[in-house]
């Protein structure tokens, strides 16, 4: 097989100019930290997604954790959460002091559904909460899981780190999640290198957040340099080391102006993409993961027969691809914890983990790169089934 002519990166963060504008002009402003282009930045998010409250925090396992922790279970309460995620997303759960609870995944969205919900109950018992995930972009109907599980929509956490787009982190007020947790690392929708935000209809909580995040100082630093500000502060309930600072928000804001345009882009080479695998799909060599309408596009999801073989190959003629996710119930650490009745509890997920390939995405990715990955791709699984 002929190698390609450039090489295809799994992704490259896009940063616009009006980015490093942004980061010059903290840099210069002589005020770095939270500040008030975090405060900018959470309101322009809480326009974006439609919901009143945002605060920015130091990342979406952060965001996670702490809103978590606000729910105040009890030591060791269970708490649902698909075992196809990050790993982040259930050390937050654990670091929160309770039991992961693993929940198998739809084979054709890749997230919980319904009845998988149910058997999840079924086998564990009533939950105390659950962490949902909207995997690759997928708009997961946490509402609906919430009623699968027996759950008030107020002890739905939801993982939206890859959102934002499509409709992944809008809600209505009635069925609203307790917390929409977004991620602003490199690889996300939304790229600033690190950082993550919270998005909730109470106000309570987000009032909480605010001090949590910063050791739950009653008043941050900003506010007590500001003029006539004063030095002192309380801390009437001990709290974590999460905010994000100035310079991060300042360049979010940039990032999240330039969203609309890299989503049509994201749509643009999803559709390219379709068309191109379209032959390897049809004869079942191939297979596409679900869509839906509000797809927020993070991932170009694959299942592929033997996965690594065609990872390393594709590797080898320059075509970078990820993997979203190793199941978390295989990791060791995470496996010791849970134990062998919950590693034998997610069969789906067992069954297509080592099945998933990620493809290329990312706004700059160019037209032939996107032929080149998609033809040098159908080359690779025809032949294995040839070979097969
Ligand atoms: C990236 C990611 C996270 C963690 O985000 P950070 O901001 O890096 O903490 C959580 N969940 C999912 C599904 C992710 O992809």
């Amino acid at each position: 097989m002929s190698a390609i002519a450039v090489a295809v990166p799994f992704t490259v963060p896009p940063f616009t100019d009006e980015a490093l504008a942004a980061a010059q002009r903290v840099l210069s402003s002589g005020w770095v930290t939270t500040g008030p282009e975090c405060l900018a930045f959470e309101a322009e998010l809480a326009a974006h997604l439609g919901q009143p409250h945002v605060v920015s925090v130091a990342s979406c396992t952060q965001a996670i954790e702490l809103s978590l922790r606000a729910l105040r279970l009890s030591p060791g309460a269970p708490v649902l959460t698909p075992s196809l995620t990050f790993c982040g997303a259930v050390a937050a759960i654990v670091h929160a002091g309770y039991r992961p609870v693993l929940v198998d995944t739809d084979e054709t969205t890749l997230t919980p559904n319904e009845s998988t919900v149910s058997d999840a109950v079924a086998r564990a018992g009533r939950p105390a909460a659950m962490v949902t995930c909207a995997l690759g972009g997928y708009p997961v109907d946490s509402a609906a899981l919430a009623r699968a599980a027996g759950l008030p929509y107020g002890r739905i956490v939801l993982d939206a780190a890859h959102g934002p787009g499509g409709e992944v982190g809008r809600a209505d007020r009635a069925t609203a999640p307790f917390a929409t947790c977004l991620s602003f690392y490199a690889t996300k929708n939304v790229p600033v290198g690190e950082g993550g935000a919270v998005a909730t209809y109470d106000e309570d909580f987000a009032s909480w957040l605010r001090a949590a995040r910063l050791h739950g100082m009653s008043r941050d630093a900003w506010r007590r340099y500001l003029p006539g500000g004063s030095w002192r502060y309380d801390v009437p309930e001990i709290g974590f080391k999460a905010n994000l600072t100035d310079l991060q928000a300042a360049i979010g804001r940039a990032q999240l102006a330039a969203l609309p345009g890299w989503q049509r882009r994201r749509a643009e080479i999803f559709a390219r993409y379709d068309a191109a695998l379209a032959d390897p799909v049809q004869a079942g060599a191939l297979a596409l993961p679900a869509r839906h309408s509000g797809h927020a596009m993070h991932l170009y999801q694959v299942r592929v027969p033997r996965r690594d073989d065609v990872a390393a190959r594709l590797a080898e003629l320059g075509i970078g691809t990820s993997v979203h996710f190793i199941p978390v119930h295989r990791l060791s650490g995470y496996a010791d914890l849970l134990g062998p009745g919950e590693l034998a509890a997610v069969p789906v997920t067992d069954r297509i983990a080592d099945e998933l390939l990620s493809l290329p995405l990312y706004p700059g990715l160019a037209d032939e790169a996107v032929d080149a990955v998609a033809g040098t791709l159908t080359e690779l699984v025809t032949q294995e089934r040839r070979a097969s």
